[in-house]
């Protein structure tokens, strides 16, 4: 179902009212995790004014230590929903459980299936129940073909809202907190009609190359980018070191949208 042959022109996943895919745009902002409220409205208010179109934010965290920030539970998926609702945007979370799955659907717009939960099959099952959009992204061990399987998971249950993401695969090198595959976009374009986004927040874990990263995965032909951004990344509850300030989000948004404008 996810291939060419299924279905040989792009789709187009829309999510609540914003569409993504065939040359729509996915602009994903926000912090990594949903935190508290007064903070959530001001990264909320300057991502939507800077261009982005879809605000993120974990209240569900898979954290490598258990000892880690969990996240905020349902208190977090109802003040994402707030956010949402009062700048008109939809919201996009994770859910980390297939237990989880009827509850953040409530909530939530659009539901993402992280990277240690790509081959979670009880949970892509239950997703692909869902009336909700999901956002697929990569393990980090695992290869496109992989990836493209487990979209099959969800469509194979009835959902066909499914947009993958490019997040970085685990390399050698500690310099990068992953590694950016950027061929996986034009190599998902020629297998699959799904829309396929980068994330080069989690694929470089480092701001300085956060841009070049966005920008070529526009230009290798990504329909969105997901970027974390948060006002104080030094108190941020996770992945702060690698977050953008809104005003670095707001300039490299503008840079965005000017070259799709080329494309
Ligand atoms: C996230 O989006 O905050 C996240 C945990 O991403 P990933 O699953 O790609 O590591
Ligand atoms: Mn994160």
């Amino acid at each position: 179902l996810a291939s060419l042959d299924a279905h040989p022109e792009p789709s187009v996943i829309e999510i609540s009212g914003v569409k993504v895919g065939g040359g729509h745009l996915g602009m994903i902002a926000g912090p990594c995790s949903v935190e508290d409220r007064d903070r959530m409205f001001r990264i909320a208010e300057r991502v939507v004014a800077s261009g982005a179109n879809l605000f993120r934010g974990g209240a569900f965290k898979p954290r490598t230590s258990p000892y880690a920030f969990q996240g905020l539970g349902e208190d977090g998926l109802k003040l994402l929903r707030e956010v949402g609702d009062k700048f008109g945007v939809p919201v996009v979370t994770e859910v980390t459980d297939p237990r989880l799955v009827e509850l953040v659907a409530q909530y939530a717009d659009m539901l993402q299936v992280g990277a240690r939960n790509m081959q979670n099959f009880a949970l892509l099952t239950e997703v692909g129940k869902s009336h909700r959009p999901v956002l697929l992204k990569r393990g980090m061990s695992a290869t496109v073909t992989d990836l493209l399987m487990c979209a099959e998971y969800i469509l194979s249950q009835g959902n066909a809202n499914v947009v993958l993401c490019e997040r970085g695969v685990k390399s050698f090198d500690p310099a990068t907190r992953n590694l950016f595959d950027v061929a996986a976009v034009p190599l998902v374009h020629g297998l699959s009609h799904l829309p396929i986004i980068v994330d080069p927040s989690h694929a470089t874990g480092r701001p300085d190359l956060i841009p070049a990263c966005a920008m070529a995965g526009l230009a290798a032909g990504a329909d969105g980018v997901h970027i974390e951004v948060h006002d104080c990344p030094e108190e941020a509850k996770s992945d702060g070191p690698q977050a953008l300030l809104p005003d670095q989000y707001d300039e490299l948004a503008a840079q965005m949208k000017s070259l799709a404008g080329l494309l």
